[in-house]
């Protein structure tokens, strides 16, 4: 008799960069034969390129959606809005899905099994509750880098040792409270909600409760290579004893599926992507163009993005620029006195297929925000980086690429352009060679990661197996 496979419901946070890394893992896990069910808000669900082409891949890939409760012109980007949406609509609608999902496995025993567990990521702490109320286990899937993941984790620990509110206004004192990040953190490292007077600030005490949640967790998935985050992930294995690194995830999924044979290379994506901007990089001798984008939720102000302009039109190489329409809340049209240097050397578009722009040939150095997944694809691509952080995880990223990797150079927070330029040609230039070294080992080691006998590959298979040993 058939094995009974498990079924597992996978609820990402309703962002770009939450949604694709959990649908590579729901790919790969019904690539093993289980069900997977992924759970959209209508609005991403409609969006959601090739949906249909996965479903006849994958026999066991169901997809579901359900309301997020906010009005039809909402941005949807990361907001006080979207986080509220998620306790007070997003809740319940999840619930009776998951009811209904069940009661639909009784009465129709052979085809979709009841859920045996819950996946979904860090930020969405009320999933916890409603597992737990239906007695299903949860697995958490972490989406930002595991150091920001663990620093976060120490904050009561930086709190109760003096070292959080900061005592004064210098941003290079040295934070000595998490373990496994000796000699690397500085305040300036810290995210955004660290940056507050009072201990009990609500942003703060707020990021550490959510955090606090995923102790709940009967296992943490995490989006790294072991060989490059072993320090911290020792640490954190103190608290969580399953613990699967599976990174970088869209790697793995490559490396066993094939993404390109199945034609599928933008799946994931929200927005549609501009192929012709793939013949311009054609058109470009072998590592002279730079690649830049801002991932999907940093928004510049109007001279920013100008200092931007001025200094990739100054540095005379190529650039092709991810611009999304809502990068500014200003207009964004080229700087008229740029206008004809930007048609010579820049192309500018609303999308791309990154993880194909990355591995193009004339593709140099990708000047990006250091989100995580960018970051990941780029040491795939094996490509160096000038970071610019900007929220949350970005600033720790950063560090990391800059300082203990060295695969990228640091742009200033302050960014001017001619600071831009003299980094896009430093980059492109007199340290190509020795960020490239760097990058090729560190690049190695992740693309060994996923093949086979590699760590990422090795826990993929025990995740599977632990999954498959769940009571359902
Ligand atoms: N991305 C893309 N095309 C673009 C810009 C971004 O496919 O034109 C993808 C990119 O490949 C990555 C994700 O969007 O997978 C951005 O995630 P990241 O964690 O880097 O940044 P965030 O979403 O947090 O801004």
């Amino acid at each position: 008799m058939a094995m009974k496979q498990p079924h597992v419901v996978i609820f990402p946070f309703p962002l770009q960069g939450h949604m694709k890394p959990l649908l590579c893992l729901a790919e790969l896990l019904c690539h093993a034969g289980l069900h997977v069910t992924y759970v959209n808000t209508h609005h991403n669900h409609e969006r959601l390129a090739n949906r249909q082409a996965l479903s006849t891949h994958f026999p066991t890939l169901h997809f579901e959606s359900i309301s997020d409760g906010l009005p039809e012109d909402d941005p949807r980007t990361l907001s006080s809005q979207l986080l509220i949406a998620l306790k007070t609509s997003i809740r319940p609608h999840f619930r009776e899905l998951l009811k209904t999902i069940s009661l639909k496995a009784e009465l129709n025993d052979a085809l979709v099994p009841p859920p045996s567990c819950i996946m979904t990521d860090g930020l969405v702490t009320f999933a916890f509750d409603v597992a737990e109320e239906l007695g299903l286990p949860i697995l958490s899937y972490n989406v930002p880098c595991p150091r920001y993941l663990w620093t976060c984790l120490c904050l009561p620990k930086l709190i109760e040792n003096g070292q959080l509110p900061f005592q004064d206004d210098d941003m290079n004192v040295e934070i000595t409270g998490v373990p496994g990040m000796e000699g690397l953190l500085r305040r300036q490292d810290l995210p955004g909600f660290c940056r507050v007077k009072q201990a009990d600030h609500p942003s703060l005490q707020f990021a550490i409760n959510e955090t606090q949640t995923l102790k709940r967790a009967s296992a943490l998935i995490l989006d790294t290579v072991y060989e490059l985050d072993a320090p911290c992930i020792s640490h954190m294995a103190l608290t969580f004893p399953k613990i699967y690194t599976l990174g970088p995830l869209h790697a793995l999924l490559n490396s066993q599926i094939g993404d390109m044979s199945r034609g599928l290379a933008s799946h994931g994506s929200l927005w549609k992507s501009d192929l012709n901007c793939m013949t311009w990089l054609d058109s470009h001798p072998s590592k002279s163009v730079i690649y830049v984008s801002f991932g999907t939720l940093v928004h510049l102000t109007r001279a920013q993005v100008i200092e931007f302009w001025y200094g990739l039109v100054n540095s005379g190489h190529p650039f092709l620029w991810v611009m999304r329409s809502d990068i500014t809340s200003g207009d964004h049209q080229i700087p008229a006195e740029l206008e004809k240097s930007t048609k010579e050397r820049g192309y500018i578009v609303d999308w791309v297929s990154q993880e194909e722009v990355l591995a193009h040939k004339s593709v140099g150095g990708f000047l990006t925000h250091s989100g995580w997944n960018s970051t990941l694809e780029s040491i795939v691509a094996g490509l160096p980086m000038i970071c610019w952080p900007n929220l949350g995880d970005h600033y720790i990223i950063s560090r990391t690429v800059c300082r203990q990797w060295k695969i990228g150079l640091q742009l200033n927070e302050n960014c001017d352009r001619s600071n831009i330029e003299s980094m896009v040609q430093t980059l492109m230039g007199p340290k190509r060679e020795e960020i490239q070294s760097s990058m090729d080992a560190i690049s190695k080691l992740a693309r060994d990661s996923v093949a086979e006998g590699g760590s990422s590959h090795n826990n993929l298979e025990q995740l599977i197996e632990y999954i498959r040993n769940l009571k359902h």
